[in-house]
């Protein structure tokens, strides 16, 4: 059939639900069903704390506010350059990444401690949802001391790399949090197994998106990653599943991978692969991040550069009726089932209310001709409906680090001038020719698209304003989910309250995962949202996990 829509993700970018008022610390003997929170007696004393910190050479790290120091503290005031500098900040992420507890998801930080209502004489700052402690990890012992700490005292455990999590699952109230940013060792390889021989990266956990490119282009080669260049490409990117402009050439991020190098809940430090411990590197590959151990590095399959075909064009919503825009969007939805029968043809399109744009497709090692002659059949159609394109332009670039260093700029442009509005970004999606087992959800497979629906929001909405966007949110999604029977979402990109998150981010694998789950963490020393197995506990009110 030549138009049958199977895959459907929502994306959560600004979804936003209340959770966890701070509730004042009472010292309270804590049920052993549950993790200690601090102010329980059974929280570690200063000097349990102290002797950890000396374990792991110094590297254990307070949690603080992110906005504390320069919009709460005394001596400080909310109208200070510096707290307007932390409000201006606020929105690019990248003190959330350099953190090693705050992160970006504004539900997860549930306004506990916001730079922009410090001028309030109520405002409060709390840690809330965040960490209370972090290891900078280093090496496996200083890992392998967090997860053996977390046992003793019955914590809660995350790992924290970016923080770009969008159901917040590196952050937890009252966690050790294990903070993998600064691993970030890169190494080209030439790898032989049973599975793979050729060329290899070996990625420190901590490298993001964009130094593997560079990386990777430095040495003549390119690998997949995302299309955002600040996302962990090593850690939450490869375990959820990973999309990037070369999915559609090479697979996902998880169907590239060869090895991780982990400590695992009982402490161990493994190489984990095909051959050696096959059922947890399968479930790493694509499983859900964040649920099965804490990975050091991994190693990923690599591809000799060379030129990438890209091309970009859009058109505007108001030059022709709403039908006829409309029926130029369907024709597009259409002509994907074309485009994805090109061997590694990759194609991200945003609909919002100005207009129609395709950001750029990406066709590999293939000419500028090659890429006209793919998009020609849709640029017939729209003259047919007399839609003029307001930006048409076609190109070879020389290697794949410049192809993404170019769609990067382009892509931060459009993103800065759509705030507001919701927004559907589509993308082509044609990973079935990928022949490699492993825990990715099989929707990825047999889908079409891949729809990630944006609704951004203001840091000052109130929380009815941010209750009312999730709502919308979700009432898109129940929409599209009734025209896209048998499809799935992509986990990493998703709301975390979704009733139907086993079925459609895991899908028929589930139930292996959770016999992985079970082997490797029994005790469920890794939680987080929307996991696998994480209904067996649940999050209290007052952020307490507990048995269910
Ligand atoms: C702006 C933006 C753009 C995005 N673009 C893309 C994209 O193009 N393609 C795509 O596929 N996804 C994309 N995502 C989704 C992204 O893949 C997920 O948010 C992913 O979980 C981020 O992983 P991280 O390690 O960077 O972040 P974190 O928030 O630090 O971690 C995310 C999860 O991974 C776990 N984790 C992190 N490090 C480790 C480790 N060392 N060991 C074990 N578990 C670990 C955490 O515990 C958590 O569960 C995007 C997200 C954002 C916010």
């Amino acid at each position: 059939m030549l138009f049958t829509i199977h895959s459907l993700a929502a994306i959560a970018a600004t979804v936003i639900l209340p959770r966890l008022a701070s509730a004042a610390p009472t010292l309270v003997r804590n049920d052993s069903a549950c993790r200690a929170l601090p102010g329980d007696a059974d929280w570690p004393q200063e000097e349990e704390w102290e002797t950890l910190n000396r374990t792991v050479g110094g590297r254990l790290i307070r949690g603080v506010p992110l906005a504390e120091p320069s919009c709460y503290s005394t001596n400080v005031s909310a109208t200070s350059e510096a707290c307007g500098t932390v409000q201006r900040e606020w929105e690019s992420m990248a003190p959330f990444i350099a953190d090693p507890v705050n992160v970006i998801a504004p539900y997860e930080q549930n306004n506990t401690c916001s730079p922009f209502l410090a001028a309030n004489a109520t405002a409060t700052c709390k840690l809330g949802n965040m960490a209370t402690y972090a290891i900078n990890v280093s090496d496996a012992a200083s890992a392998a001391a967090g997860v053996k700490f977390t046992h003793r005292h019955n914590l809660r455990l995350v790992v924290k790399n970016t923080g770009h999590d969008f159901l917040g699952r590196s952050s937890g109230r009252g966690a050790l949090a294990l903070w993998t940013h600064h691993l970030k060792d890169k190494t080209v390889v030439d790898y032989c197994s049973s599975l793979y021989t050729g060329p290899a990266l070996r990625l420190g956990a901590g490298v993001q998106v964009r130094e593997l490119s560079v990386f990777a282009g430095a040495n003549g080669l390119r690998a997949v990653g995302g299309s955002c260049p600040t996302v962990g490409a090593a850690s939450g990117l490869t375990q959820g599943g990973g999309h990037g402009p070369l999915s559609s050439a090479y697979g996902l991020g998880a169907d590239n991978t060869l090895e991780f190098d982990v400590v695992t809940m009982d402490g161990q430090h493994r190489t984990v692969s095909p051959e050696q411990d096959a059922d947890l590197y399968w479930a790493l590959s694509g499983g859900g991040a964040g649920n099965w151990a804490v990975v050091l590095s991994v190693t990923v399959r690599a591809y000799r550069d060379g030129p990438i075909a890209a091309a970009r064009f859009s058109f505007s919503r108001e030059q022709v009726t709403p039908q006829v825009y409309w029926n130029a969007v369907e024709a597009w939805m259409k002509y994907v089932a074309t485009l994805n029968a090109i061997p590694g043809f990759r194609s991200m399109v945003r609909v919002d209310r100005s207009g129609f744009s395709l950001d750029m497709a990406t066709l590999p090692n293939a000419s500028v001709g090659d890429m006209q002659t793919a998009l020609a059949p849709f640029h017939n159609t729209l003259a047919r409906l007399n839609i003029s394109l307001s930006l048409n332009e076609t190109a070879l670039h020389p290697s794949y680090l410049a192809h993404s260093l170019i769609t990067e700029a382009f892509r931060s442009i459009v993103d800065g001038s759509s705030a507001g509005d919701p927004l559907f970004v589509v993308m082509s999606n044609n990973v079935s020719h990928i022949n490699h087992d492993n825990a990715v959800n099989p929707a990825w497979r047999s889908s079409l698209f891949l729809i990630n629906m944006v609704l951004m929001s203001s840091e000052q909405a109130p929380w009815p304003k941010l209750q009312a966007d999730l709502a919308e949110m979700n009432s898109w999604q129940d929409r599209l989910r009734l025209v896209t029977p048998g499809g799935g979402s992509y986990g990493s990109e998703a709301t975390f309250d979704n009733q139907y998150w086993k079925s459609e981010y895991y899908g028929s694998v589930y139930y292996r995962l959770l016999q992985i789950k079970q082997r490797y963490d029994p005790g469920f020393v890794l939680w987080n949202q929307a996991a696998v197995g994480s209904d067996l506990y649940r999050l209290r009110d007052d952020g307490r996990l507990c048995t269910a």
